[in-house]
This record gives C-alpha cells, structure tokens and sequence, in this order.
C-alpha cells in the first residue's frame, strides 16, 4: 500500500479530478461535462483564449458538452454555427436581441406559439421592439408588413403552427425575405430537421424547443438555434450576457436524443397521419387539422416541403365543446392529458384551457381555437392501439 502524501481532507477534494490520460479507447457515448470552471496551467493561457482554441472558462460561455451538441445540430440543420440556450424561448429572446433594439420592429406570425406571442406582445414591445403581427400564410400582408418603414429586423414564423397546423410557405417567406433584406427566422420546433431543412431555402436562422423532438424523451429542456455565423455569435454573446445557458445535464440528454431522430420522425408521422385518418373519419368530430389530409386547405404545399411525412401533430374540434373534451380525457387509457408535445407516446392537450387560456374570444376565434379543439401529439406507438384506446374512449356512452 502506497502512503498517501496529503492530509484527508485535501485528498477528498482532489479525488477523481485527474486529467485523462491519453488513451487508445474513448467513450462511445458523449461523456458530460458538468463541471462549472475550467483550470489553467498557465496564467498567460487565460489570455489567449479564443472560440477557435477550444479550451473552455467558465459553465455559461460553454462546454464541450454544449459544444458537442451544437456541432451535432449544425450537421443535421447543413448550419454554419449553432448555439444552445436554458429554453427554446431564451434563442428567441437572444435572436431578437441580437437583431433589434428600442425603435425597431419585427414582423411575427400571430398564430406563433403562445409563448413566443407574449414574449413578443408583452416583453419585447415593453423594451420598445414593436411586433408588427401578420398572418403568414398571407404573402401579401407579409410583404405589406416587411416594407414598412423603419425597415423590420427579422421576420419570425413557424413552419407548423400550433395547434391548428397552419403550414408556412417556408421557400416563398425566404425569398420574401431576402428580396426585401429581412432575415427570416424559423421555429422548426413542430418539424425537426428530420423532415424540414429551413436553412436550405435561405432562412438566416432555424430553432427548436429541445423538450419537444429533439430530446423526444420528455426529459432534456432547452432551445437550440442554427444559422449563419455572425447571427449565432451575436445571439451567443446575448445568452451569456443575460444568463441564459443550457444546463449541462439538459444538453447531454438532447444528445442522446439526436440519433434517433430520424426513426422517431418517422413512426411520429406514420401515427400521426393514421390517427388523423381515423379521426376524420369518425362522427364524434367535426374537423382535423392535418397537412397529410388531402382536407387541408395547404395539403399540396404541405407535400412539396414534407415529404418525409407531417410529423406527429395535429388537432381536431370534437363534437360538444368542453363537456365532451372531459368525458374524452377520463376515458382514454394510453393516450395521456399533458399539455406539451413530442412525447414517444401519444398525448392530447387542450389549448382552449392550457396554451390559449384567457385570450379574448375574438383572438380565439381568429386562431380557431374553440372549447372542442384537443390537440393530440402522435407518438411512436403502433398506430392501432392508439386508434384502439381513441375509439373506445369516442364512442357512445350506453
Ligand atoms: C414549446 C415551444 C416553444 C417554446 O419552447 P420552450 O423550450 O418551452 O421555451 C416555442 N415554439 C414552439 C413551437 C413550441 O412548441
């Protein structure tokens, strides 16, 4: 047995701290880096540090583990630079932020998340960035809006917009866009980069709330931007300067998610669009929203950018209101009440109650959310049983 030279307590402060050695193997899996600080050998080392030198200070500029993550999103999303943040709403502040300042204007979708409406309509517009509201899937007003004088910042959108499933026209906004000198911003949250690729048809920057698919497993929370490098660096310099990192723990998480991706995209679109089919055949409901339903007033749009398949959300207006949207939630078996989405198993909300609780009745009808709307995220599950437990919990009570 070898005497150990420090005294105790000191040894169980430097337990484990070790360096790696250098190794013949590395871990399959990406490790954590948890830590908060790093440690230097040299007082002079702290002044060379760049991005480039990849060498890491302190937990809110960064770690690998974040590093990992964002060069992970910037292959899937074909980006030049990416950034994670606390919340997907912490990349739309800090892409806001990075673009805009008391004067200015930007032009959003009102059917956009809820939110990202109040972040805009209450938080932004207190610090004197107007929001100029448009309806998206109108090029018209879109276009009114961008060359309104003083020229808006940024144009944000949502390429599948909750809960009714509106698609952008994401080619057509872009170019938009750049004809009038306006970045366009894309939440792709509802999409994923497994079925749309914003970036490729000139937006300047794509983002997701990470507790929707890209973590996919309901456990990892985050925002995750991609774009061009200039934007992503000033949004960068924002979220460290108002604090709002991504825990560790959450980055790691999302990337144990990532390869999966593609496979969950997959059986989440080939549920989605079964159950949509199901529903809509179905005489306890009036009306689904689906891009994959030939009935979509976009379906043939909704083709063009999906071909891939819709992906696993949609809604529906239920047969009497409130009342029947109860009876719904209490008899469903597999299908869990729980107001968000992406979940490998299939979920329903009801936005009339959650995300849209309290707006005005004429704001409710502008977006279409009545009292029998429910919102359902298709999971991964073999699409029968889903259809199963949502017929025996339709049908006609005896
Ligand atoms: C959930 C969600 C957000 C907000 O993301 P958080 O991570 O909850 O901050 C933004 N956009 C869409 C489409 C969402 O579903």
């Amino acid at each position: 047995m070898t005497e150990p030279v420090e005294n105790f307590a000191t040894r169980a402060a430097h337990a484990g701290r070790a360096p790696l050695p250098e190794s013949l193997s590395r871990p399959l899996t990406p490790p954590i880096y948890q830590s908060t600080v790093y440690a230097f050998a040299r007082l002079d080392d702290l002044d060379t540090l760049t991005p480039e030198a990849q060498s890491y200070t302190y937990y809110r500029y960064g770690t690998p583990t974040h590093a990992a993550l964002e060069a992970a999103i910037c292959a899937l999303e074909g980006a030049e630079a990416a950034v994670a943040a606390a919340s997907g709403l912490a990349v739309i502040s800090a892409a806001v932020l990075a673009l805009a300042a008391a004067g200015d204007t930007i032009v959003l979708d009102r059917h956009a998340y809820g939110g990202t409406y109040t972040l805009a309509t209450a938080e932004l517009a207190r610090l004197g960035i107007e929001p100029l509201l448009v309806d998206a899937t109108d090029a018209a007003a879109v276009e009114q809006a961008l060359t309104r004088a003083p020229r808006p910042k940024a144009l944000l959108i949502e390429a599948l917009t909750n809960p009714t499933l509106r698609v952008a026209d994401v080619p057509a906004l872009c170019a938009l866009g750049r004809r009038h000198g306006v970045p366009v911003l894309v939440d792709a949250t509802f999409a994923s980069p497994a079925l749309l690729r914003p970036l490729a048809y000139g937006a300047s920057l794509v983002w997701h709330s990470v507790a929707k698919y890209l973590g996919g497993h309901s456990a990892a929370m985050g925002g995750l931007a991609a774009g061009e490098a200039a934007l992503v660096g000033a949004m960068h310099e924002k979220i460290v300067r108002f604090g709002g990192c991504q825990g560790a723990m959450d980055a790691w998480l999302t990337l144990l998610g990532l390869p999966t991706l593609p496979l969950r995209m997959a059986a989440h679109s080939r549920t989605g669009q079964a159950v949509a089919e199901f529903l809509a055949a179905h005489p306890a409901i009036e009306h689904v929203y689906y891009p994959g339903l030939a009935s979509h007033p976009q379906h043939a749009l909704a083709r063009a950018l999906y071909p891939a398949g819709c992906g696993g959300m949609l809604a529906f207006d239920l047969r009497g209101g409130e009342d029947a949207v109860r009876q719904l939630v209490a008899r469903l078996r597999l299908v869990a009440f729980a107001p968000s989405l992406a979940d490998v198993t299939t979920t329903i909300t009801y936005p009339y109650v959650t995300s849209h609780h309290g707006l005005p009745e004429d704001v409710l009808r502008t977006l279409g959310v009545g009292t029998g709307l429910v919102r359902l995220s298709a999971g991964i599950e073999d699409p029968a049983d889903v259809i199963a437990d949502l017929a025996q919990a339709l049908a006609p009570l005896d």
